[in-house]
């Protein structure tokens, strides 16, 4: 595989793990699949386990195919029609670093990449600023 095509396929794989990251379920759409009852021979319902996971799973199949296709999870469409550019701009960030659970270090170079791969145009600049620092 070419250096050039291992690198689109990292950021593909990047885009979608960020994807995956991003996808939600909401705790009404599994809380009567998930199973919490131990008792023998109990004759209550106790839901599906497959059900909760086909919910989360379909959850995580949007988020991928949502990126997949529109991008919705690295170039998310925010803005406000009375936004000014900074506020979109940092209203897109903020978005972003909120998908990516940004928690720890590595999360951080994360999300980092993922933007940069977004937003390619930040490359030059932030490379000036760092060598006119
Ligand atoms: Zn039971």
């Amino acid at each position: 595989m070419s250096e050039v095509s291992r690198a689109i396929n990292e950021a593909l794989i990047r885009r979608i793990e960020a994807a995956i990251s991003s996808a939600t379920v909401r705790r009404s759409a599994v809380e009567f699949d998930w199973p919490e009852c131990h008792a023998k021979r109990c004759s209550h319902r106790h839901g599906d386990v497959d059900a909760a996971f086909g919910t989360m799973k379909y959850s995580i199949m949007q988020a991928v195919r949502g990126e997949l296709q529109y991008e919705l999870t690295t170039r998310p469409d925010i803005a406000d029609e009375d936004d000014t550019p900074e506020q979109t701009a940092v209203y897109t960030l903020a978005t972003l670093l909120q998908r990516y659970n940004v928690r720890e270090t590595s999360t951080f170079v994360k999300a980092a990449q993922l933007i940069v791969d977004a937003y390619p145009a930040l490359i030059p600049v932030l490379g000036e600023n760092e060598r006119a620092a």
